[in-house]
């Protein structure tokens, strides 16, 4: 969410390094909220991008422009974490005159234990909870309650313990969807991989951990349109008899009624 008023926020897309978000306040403003511009907030089109562009690219463009009145900075994932979107739209938005830090993972990451992307619990909350943890130190296992340190309120997704690990009954891999309707479908025995899952390990740039899934569970491989990651989607679906889908934008009825029936069925 984008906190409401004219206040000065920091925008940030991917996954940057902690230290950047950190210096990004230190030189802007400790208090500053950290908005997240891969999330589609409903600004207008500023139609700078070509339409096969990825949804999420799009949506950092559209939330640049819109906010540029409030960005002090945007802290912009171009690395190997990212893709060339990523990138470009650095490169892009720094001719259009906004401040960016550029952030890249060169591999070594952190590394932290799983919780989120092996438990139980509804999907789209889990990967919010993962999500979250870009900006919180300690997003695991804290109260849900009231603003997280981004600044941004959370979904309203409850007070969540860390949960315990399940058995996967099935699987979601990629990146969070520009449209979480999708995330509804699924049982809350789902495990998440892809990249998603390389966020909750702390290696964003991860591409052994990002192309792994547990074989036999049946799986649905999601990306964006437009996205290099489609190549890993149909290879791995291919390999482990999963479901490969690719959306634009909102996720139609054809893709929902696609992905249930192999829920479904499988
Ligand atoms: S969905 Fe793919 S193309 Fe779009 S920002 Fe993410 S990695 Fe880049």
């Amino acid at each position: 969410m984008i906190p409401e008023g004219d206040g000065r926020i920091i925008g940030y897309y991917g996954y940057p390094r902690r230290s950047l978000l950190a210096g990004a306040r230190a030189a802007f403003g400790a208090e500053l909220p950290l908005v997240d511009l891969d999330i589609d907030y409903g600004a207008p089109d500023a139609g700078l991008l070509p339409k096969a562009t990825c949804s999420i690219i799009t949506n950092i463009m559209n939330n640049a422009v819109w906010l540029s009145g409030r960005l002090a900075v945007v802290v912009a994932a171009v690395g190997e974490d990212k893709c060339d979107g990523g990138r470009n739209i650095a490169w892009l938005l720094k001719g259009m005159g906004f401040n960016v830090v550029e952030s890249r993972f060169t591999g070594g990451g952190a590394g932290r234990p799983l919780v989120w992307s092996t438990s139980a619990g509804p999907l789209a909350e889990r990967i919010d909870r993962i999500m979250e943890t870009v900006v919180e130190p300690e997003p695991r296992g804290a109260a849900a309650q009231g603003p997280g340190t981004s600044g941004a309120p959370r979904r309203e997704t409850g007070a969540i313990a860390a949960p315990p690990r399940c058995e996967p009954t099935h699987g979601f891999w990629g990146v969070p969807p520009n449209d979480f309707s999708i995330l509804g479908l699924f049982p809350p025995t789902t495990h998440i991989y892809g990249w998603t899952r390389c966020v909750e390990a702390g290696r964003p740039d991860d591409l052994d951990l990002e192309t792994f899934v547990d074989p036999g569970v049946p799986t649905v491989f999601f990306t964006q349109s437009f996205c290099a990651k489609q190549n890993l989607a149909h290879y791995l679906a291919e390999r482990h008899g999963g479901l490969e889908v690719d959306c634009h934008r909102e996720i139609n009825d054809s893709i929902m009624a696609k992905v249930e029936a192999f829920i479904k069925l499988s």
